[in-house]
Parts: structure tokens; sequence; C-alpha cells
């Protein structure tokens, strides 16, 4: 597994032009996962057209990766470009917590081998409504299930 961003796309006869490496540092730099038109207003020396097309190739190597945030999808940089870990989503603000879980890893894995399956790679996200925005002043907390 090439190391370096760089050393990957090498290893695919690709060369690190301008605007792969303008986007590549734009989603490193992210704390969260980007909406495509983020990464463009984070990437202004690179066109439109170019950052459509970086996603795509960087999504193609799996340099990055989707986040579904609701029907919208959000973009990150993969592993081993970033720790791996998984997401807790508000669906009333947006805000985006990480969520890194051996035990969780653990149970992935012990259910893929128990199923005979060879894991390649997995997504795991978990949508709901985050305590600042549960813990509303006047009234039902919004969005709450019934209990
Ligand atoms: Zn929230
Ligand atoms: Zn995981």
């Amino acid at each position: 597994m090439p190391s370096s961003f760089e050393e990957l796309l090498a290893s695919k006869n690709l060369r690190t032009t301008k605007p792969r490496r303008i986007v590549f540092a734009a989603l490193k730099e992210a704390a969260e996962p980007l909406p495509t038109s983020e990464i463009i207003r984070r990437c202004p020396g690179v066109d439109r057209v170019s950052v459509y097309r970086t996603i795509d190739l960087f999504l193609e190597l799996h340099i990055i990766e989707r986040v579904a945030y609701g029907w919208k999808q959000r973009y990150e940089l993969a592993t081993p470009f970033r720790p791996h870990h998984h997401h807790l989503t508000c669906s009333q603000c947006g805000n985006v917590a990480e969520l890194q879980s051996e035990e969780l890893e653990i149970l992935i894995r012990r259910i893929a081998k128990t199923r005979g399956f060879v894991l390649q790679r997995h997504t795991f996200e978990l949508i709901g409504i985050c305590r600042t925005c549960g813990s509303v002043k006047d009234g039902e907390p919004r969005g709450a299930l019934e209990t």
C-alpha cells in the first residue's frame, strides 16, 4: 500500500497535478466531512469542473470516501490518509462528531468472519439528534421519537 498520496497517484501512473494537490490539502485540513460546495469554496485556485473530476478520481482510488448525510453526500479522506473512524451526524443542526471504537471494529470483524465474508471495508453511520439539539428549552425535544 503506497504510504503517501503522491505515491498512490504515481502507482496508478497519475501525476500529482495542482488541482489534485489542492483538493487533497483542503480535505486534509477539514475537521469534518465536506459537501462538494464547501470543497469548491476551500479551493479557490481550482475551477469547479476540476474539483468535480478530482472528487470522482479520489473516490475511484479510495483516497476519499463518501459520508452519507441525509440524501446528500459529504466527503473526507479515507484510511490510510486519516485514522479510521465513524460519525454521529445530527439531523437537526448538521453537527458531525467522530466515533472511534475498538469495540465496534472487533464486532464488525467478528460478524464478517462468522459469515465467511471477506471484509474489504465498511461504513457505519449514526444519524440522530445531538445533545445540544435534544435539550431544547421550550418543551419537547425536536424530532425525538415517542417514548
Ligand atoms: Zn444538533
Ligand atoms: Zn470501522
